[in-house]
């Protein structure tokens, strides 16, 4: 996603590979993804579950990328309006737990 070619005339779509040339239209898409923190903090661990942790911190294969990707992370995409629409309807139906699903081209900003 970060080696694309500077050339508009070399743009494509991330997602399809469309051909993304000056003048046509396409979208720019950035996703950050936070971790949160509610300002709250576990009650204080027992000395048998800090050992635990422990030992599952030095078993954690993760490496730091992962690692931090746990904590934040951000995705940039170029999009045609075709795959731009796709992504939208899957992101509403992604967030919509709980909620009947919106009828497809259902978008809201
Ligand atoms: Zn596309």
């Amino acid at each position: 996603m970060n080696d694309r070619p500077e050339d508009p005339a070399e743009r494509r779509c991330d997602h399809c590979g469309a051909e993304l040339p000056l003048s046509r239209l396409f979208y720019r898409v950035a996703i950050e993804l936070v971790s949160g923190f509610d300002g709250q903090l576990p009650e204080a661990p027992s000395e048998q579950d800090l050992h635990a942790a422990l030992r599952r911190a030095a078993d954690d294969e993760r490496t730091a990328a992962e690692l931090e990707h746990e904590v934040y992370q951000r995705l940039e995409l170029l999009l045609c309006l075709r795959c731009r629409t796709e992504l939208a309807e899957q992101l509403l139906l992604f967030g919509s737990a709980g909620e009947s699903r919106r009828p497809a081209g259902a978008l809201t900003q």
